[in-house]
């Protein structure tokens, strides 16, 4: 024991870190209007830590000692002005109370303080997405004082910290009787109202009702004082689905998330029979900002026969399902199970399988009954939803429907057509599903590609996200209908294209035989070959692949993974129709060259959004250009 930590010894002064200085100011600023929500989070820690303690007693029951129901107690004081909050679960030493209450350790937190923007509104949305926990005793309290003993340590051990959230803190080495966390709040004069039973009672009940553990307060109109459990005492998942107001399950999301924004849906379900649990699971409104980090945490809060055992059990649904938040209580698993028996354990499997059936009838519901909900839903979560199509064979007719596209057919950017939709609206005689794959939505909107579809009024499906190319390669058909990559292969129309259509093209094409080899010899190894193009109407190139070539955003997707691989050559596509094609017909020499070359580094460009020689076509288009300008002078 080192001589600060003796008790008696003069309380240590300490700086909070500077982010903590920041988020308080922010918080006591921007939270003011809904204030009373420091209860919910001071009473979520207390029910945290009486879990806490209460699974590490299952493997040490000593921990728990003569004192075996956990609860928790609230008093206050009118007259003082003070409203204390305690439990008796598992506490904290000296340390911790350093290391958890000057500083936030939560993960995230310089993303957090990245994206505040300084405008209250936007930054309390922020903040409640954020979670505001402990801190947010500072929004009512001048004061804030925290007594502590850790369970299994002695009362000598104690620990008192306290702040007035000026930027130090104190922390002294006390005796302590009691097991767990007194937090005392010196009320701000204008948060005396907080010291009122009677509004005590009205938050506790509209915050805490959920709690599994009893929230005590004194009895009133009794002479001594006696306490009584002022909430339900219950958790919430454990009650009966027709006893369950929506409130009470937005309040327990937000225990549980510690997410401020109501959640889109939910779905609560007891499975009895051979195996017995019951699950609560949740979509969020919003997408954490972690939704994309490999490591981010995620999984249901598992509890086996009511015990809490631990946060972000990941093994109950798939990645592609990382967005669900909720609870899972199963009465079979053991309740020493840990994160490596969960791995193993072929119970746990079948219930993956069933939750994650659960998730996406939950998310299939949403889609049917709220479409502006689901919209939302889409936007935040569409794309992780989308890789369950290579995730999850087994699902993907599930996963089919829920997936919605930006198509020609609908004006802007957003994902708004289902395939179902597509299917219903297909030309008489169209056969496939067209898509064509870009750079962005906006990209593939204006795609060379699909010029001629498009002059013929057929939906295309636009996508311009990072996975498509991943997504759609896996894909092969749906209700039947194959897909078809507009840029790849011969872009057959089957019975949309008429027989004298056909005919015109192909003799073109056998017309234009010497033309496309001039172009193919002054090109070099660059294509694969040169032909009539069955998809432009207003460009005058393009490239295209076979089906099988891996093609450029695949190349390049996978580039990105670290795999480095060769595209096959494209083949060059010219629309016979286009004033520069008629042009490059009649020239010779040189200048044959420099416009078919020209022609192609527009392709590369309108493909690849690039072209491999950057300066080269600088000044073979300045060549041009000058040529022109002559000509004009
Ligand atoms: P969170 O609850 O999300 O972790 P908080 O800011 O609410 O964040 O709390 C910070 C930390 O302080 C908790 O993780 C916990 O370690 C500690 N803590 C807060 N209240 C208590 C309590 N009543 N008993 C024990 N530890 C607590
Ligand atoms: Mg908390």
């Amino acid at each position: 024991m080192t001589a600060e930590t003796t008790p008696g010894a003069a309380p240590e002064t300490r700086g909070f870190k500077a982010e903590v200085r920041e988020l308080l100011k922010l918080m006591i600023h921007s939270l003011y209007s809904h204030r009373e929500i420091f209860l919910r989070e001071l009473i979520s820690n207390a029910s945290d830590a009486n879990d806490k303690l209460r699974f590490l007693s299952i493997a040490d029951p000593a921990l728990l000692g003569d004192e075996k129901e956990l609860g928790i107690w609230i008093e206050h004081d009118a007259e003082a002005g003070t409203l204390s909050i305690r439990d008796n679960g598992i506490g904290m030493t000296r340390d911790e109370a350093v290391a958890h209450l000057g500083t936030i350790a939560k993960s995230g937190t310089a993303e957090f303080f990245g994206k505040l923007t300084g405008d209250a509104q936007k930054d309390s949305q922020l903040i409640g997405q954020f979670g505001v926990g402990f801190y947010s005793a500072f929004i009512v309290a001048d004061r804030v004082e925290v007594r502590s003993r850790k369970a299994g340590e002695h009362a000598a051990d104690g620990v008192r910290w306290e702040s007035a959230a000026d930027g130090d803190y104190t922390v002294e080495t006390i005796e302590r009787a009691e097991r767990g966390t007194t937090i005392v709040l010196h009320l701000k004069d204008d948060a005396k109202e907080f010291a009122d039973a009677w509004k005590l009672r009205q938050l506790v009940r509209r915050y805490s009702d959920h709690i599994a553990f009893p929230v005590h307060m004194a009895k009133q109109g009794a002479a001594t004082l006696e306490f009584e459990a002022v909430n339900q005492a219950q958790a919430l998942w454990t009650r009966p689905r027709a006893e369950l107001k929506d409130e009470e399950y937005v309040e327990f999301y937000r225990h549980i998330t510690h997410d401020g924004s109501p959640p889109l849906a939910w779905s609560h379900n007891k499975v009895e029979g051979k195996r017995e649990y019951t699950s609560l699971l949740y979509i969020p409104s919003q997408a954490p900002f972690d939704l994309w980090h490999r490591d981010a945490s995620r999984g249901l809060k598992l509890h086996v026969k009511r015990v809490y055992i631990m946060d972000d059990a990941e093994q109950f649904l798939p990645m592609y399902l990382r967005f669900i938040k909720g609870v899972l209580d199963s009465s079979d698993l053991p309740l020493n199970v840990s994160r490596e028996l969960l791995q193993k354990d072929p119970e746990v499997e079948a219930m993956r399988n069933a939750l994650t059936k659960r998730g996406l009838d939950l998310v299939s519901r949403l889609s049917k009954d709220e479409p502006e909900k689901y919209r939302t839903f889409w936007k935040e979560f569409g794309q992780a939803l989308k890789e369950g199509v290579g995730e999850d064979f087994g699902n993907r007719d599930k996963i089919l429907p829920l997936l919605r596209f930006a198509s020609t057919h609908e004006a802007g950017d957003e994902d708004g057509v289902a395939l179902a939709d597509y299917v219903a609206r297909m030309k008489e005689g169209q056969e496939r599903i067209y898509y064509v794959l870009a750079e962005s939505r906006a990209a593939a909107r204006s795609s060379p590609f699909i010029e001629r579809l498009r002059a013929k009024g057929i939906e295309v499906l636009l996508l311009g996200d990072r996975v498509d190319p991943w997504i759609m390669g896996q894909l092969h058909e749906f209700e039947g209908k194959p897909f078809q990559d507009a840029a790849r292969g011969d872009l057959d129309l089957g019975k949309l294209e008429d027989e004298a259509e056909k005919k015109a093209s192909e003799a073109a094409d056998e017309a234009h035989k010497d033309f496309f080899d001039r172009v193919a010899a002054a090109l070099g190894d660059g294509v694969a070959g040169v032909r009539s193009s069955s998809r432009l109407t207003e460009s005058p190139a393009c490239l295209t692949r076979d089906e099988d070539d891996i093609g450029e955003q695949m190349r390049r997707m996978l580039a990105a993974a670290g795999r480095e691989m060769p595209a096959g050559k494209p083949r060059l596509e010219v629309n016979l129709t286009h004033p520069l094609v008629e042009r490059l017909q009649k020239v010779e020499g040189e200048d044959f060259t420099e416009l078919a070359q020209l022609l192609f580094d527009q392709a590369q460009l309108t493909e690849q959004g690039q072209v491999a020689n950057p300066g080269d076509y600088v000044r073979r288009l300045n060549r041009v250009l000058v040529k022109l300008v002559g000509a004009a002078a």
